[in-house]
């Protein structure tokens, strides 16, 4: 595609990638390639209008973006952090997110799987550098989140602590509602706290996350179980809205004999005990069953505690659903991975236990997910010598206990895309909905139910929710704080692919990953396994971003147009780069675009008599 890169200097490259262009007037000799033009001529003779087509600047929506649960305004903080503005960047994330630096270090970064860079030579490391951010000091100003709207004097009352609850009520704060949560454990935090081990997300940057949160007058009750001690009806009645966010930690059952000995634990059961600083008693050997995210947390968790650790995987590890590096790292701490084998029973002598009786599986067809199905196979069965094991085979919703009540267990089974039920005043989002379990998503839908909570209580029905959804994914909070007024919201955006850059202009670089504290001793320490990003590698890792559809004032349009008749304008503009009426719709600038930023489109003769200012 990049016709012309070969004629430019190392140093013009290096501008055009970094978006830090000089004006032509200013460009040295060697950093303006040779071409051929005649100043005079365009000067005198401005036939641009005689043009069938001309360029615009449209922005583009960048994948990162369209993929992001929470809406972030990923291509945004990440070009600015490669601008060198590092707390500009931090705000530009903190006005999607409460939860940076927990969202930095455990999201499975949706982003970074839509990153055009992972055709070229592997995804920006978005986490890491959310994660740079949220660690810096900007996001304990007490600025950082000030409540946009004058107070309403409505009041909030939302089930659940977790991060669809924290983000609803963060949302709903800066929107002017008065918002308080019940959680029934002791601490806030949801699985962020009980579920997640303390080596991935250490409970100190939790806390000051939930403090930040609980420094705009968001009120945390814990010990207070929604359903028992506080009836939904009467948190209705109460309050002019509840929003329900409790999650899914109610552990599948294993049904196998002997699994009730006491040495049996849920992973959910174990994590949470962990976490609390009693870590449960495994004995020397102890198995985990299940291939998910929770059974290798427990595993790894297991470990610390100085058992020898094997996990129980029906298939094998290519279809195990946890995150690949988890798995990675859990096997190079020293965890064994016993693949196609399910559990018979429980061996229990002496009320201990010895050993799991297991059998051989192969794989079959496909099934229902998409993977090949475990077939058991007969007369394979062996045993693994077991001290303890952890039932990690996936958690479920428990309405149970909170809806005793058949009308709210209906309407809260039929929530729409902003957790809005058929029950005035009742929403609900996270885990407890239903759909993709992850931190981001359930950060996602705490923030649409507050949109959603905020135009009930307000009473308007119309400009719909719908026009805050950015590229038919996220909901953006900036946007609808600015009723609307946000480029990424602009009606018909159209997500950028790697097929529509022009690569050529930016060379492989490798990208920066982050230090790993593996292979511990088993010494009980859940000290962080990964150190994040220095000011400097996150700048380097932030250069990689190609800014998909952004125009970065990179200058290459100017140097390329034959006419001279690109012209920047104020950066705040929306009309980044105009054309005055010396162009002639040659259509190069939108050619060498690295970051299709431009589009050639007719020119209306009778309504758009082109932009006809001159420099
Ligand atoms: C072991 C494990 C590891 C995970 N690791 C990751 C990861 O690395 N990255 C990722 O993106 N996702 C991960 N997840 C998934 C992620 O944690 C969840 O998707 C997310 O926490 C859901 O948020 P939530 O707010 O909906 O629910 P939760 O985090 O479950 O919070 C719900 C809260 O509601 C409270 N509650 C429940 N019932 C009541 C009641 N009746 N009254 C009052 N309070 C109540 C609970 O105590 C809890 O605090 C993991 C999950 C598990 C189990």
């Amino acid at each position: 595609m990049a016709i012309h890169k070969e004629i430019f200097s190392d140093e013009a490259l290096r501008h055009v990638r970094e978006g830090s262009a000089k004006p032509p007037g200013q460009l040295s000799a060697d950093e303006i390639p040779p071409m051929a033009a005649s100043w005079a001529n365009t000067e005198k003779m401005p036939v641009g209008g005689w043009k069938e087509n001309r360029p615009r600047y449209l922005r583009g929506l960048s994948p990162c973006l369209a993929h992001c649960p929470v809406g972030n305004d990923v291509e945004g903080f990440v070009s600015t952090v490669r601008e060198g503005d590092v707390e500009s960047a931090a705000r530009l994330l903190a006005a999607e997110t409460p939860l940076p630096a927990t969202c930095g270090r455990v999201c499975y970064h949706p982003c970074e799987s839509g990153c055009n860079r992972v055709q070229l030579d592997g995804s920006v490391g978005i986490r890491a550098i959310e994660r740079y951010l949220g660690d810096l000091p900007y996001f304990d100003s007490a600025n950082i989140w000030s409540q946009a709207r004058p107070a309403t004097g409505k009041n909030i009352a939302i089930a659940g602590s977790g991060p669809g609850g924290l983000a609803s009520a963060w949302a709903l704060s800066l929107l002017g509602h008065k918002v308080e949560i019940f959680e029934r454990k002791p601490e806030p935090g949801g699985l962020l706290l009980y579920g997640i081990p303390a080596y991935r997300l250490p409970k100190d940057i939790l806390s000051k996350e939930i403090g930040r949160i609980k420094d705009m007058g968001v009120r945390i009750n814990c010990g207070v179980n929604v359903g028992e001690a506080k009836e939904l009806s009467k948190l209705l009645e109460s309050y002019d809205s509840v929003f329900v966010a409790t999650g899914a930690a109610k552990s599948r059952d294993i049904n196998i004999k002997g699994d009730n000995n006491k040495a049996v634990y849920s992973a959910i059961e174990y994590l949470s005990e962990a976490t609390s600083g009693n870590i449960p008693e495994t004995g020397r050997e102890c198995i985990i069953i299940g291939g998910g995210n929770s059974a290798v947390d427990a595993a790894r968790s297991a470990k610390r505690s100085g058992a020898n650790v094997t996990i129980v995987y029906r298939r094998t590890r290519a279809e195990m659903p946890a995150y690949e590096t988890e798995i990675d790292d859990a096997l190079k701490e020293g965890i064994q991975l016993e693949e196609l084998a399910i559990p018979l029973e429980l061996i229990v002598e002496n009320g201990s236990l010895t050993g799991m009786k297991c059998l051989k599986t192969k794989l079959g067809e496909p099934d229902d997910s998409g993977r090949r199905s475990p077939i058991p196979v007969p007369g394979s069965d062996f045993v693994i010598p077991a001290s303890s094991m952890i039932n990690a085979l996936g958690e479920i919703i428990d309405k149970e206990e909170l809806t005793k009540n058949s009308d709210f267990q209906n309407a809260l089974s039929e929530l729409n895309h902003w957790g809005s039920s058929n029950i005035q005043g009742l929403f609900a989002g996270g885990d407890f909905v239903g759909g993709d379990r992850t931190v981001a998503h359930a950060i996602g839908g705490g923030k649409r139910a507050a949109m959603a909570i905020d135009r009930f209580l307000l009473g308007k029905s119309a400009n719909p929710l719908e026009s805050y959804i950015v590229g038919g994914g996220p909901a953006s909070l900036a946007g609808y704080l600015k009723n609307g007024e946000s480029d990424v919201l602009a009606e018909g955006i159209k997500t950028i692919q790697y097929k529509d850059l022009n690569p050529a202009y930016f060379p492989n670089v490798e990208r920066e990953e982050l230090a790993k504290v593996l292979d511990q001793k088993p010494d009980n320490s859940f000290r962080e396994v990964e150190s994040g990003y220095t000011p400097e590698e996150a700048k380097a890792e932030a250069n990689r971003c190609f800014s998909c559809g952004r125009c970065t004032n990179c200058g290459l349009c100017q140097i390329f147009c034959p006419e001279g008749a690109a012209v920047h304008r104020d950066p705040q503009s929306k009309e980044l780069m105009i054309f005055d009426s010396h162009c002639k719709g040659c259509g190069i600038c939108v050619e060498e675009c690295p970051r299709c930023a431009l589009v050639m489109e007719p020119v209306n003769k009778e309504s758009d008599v082109v932009k006809t200012e001159t420099q």
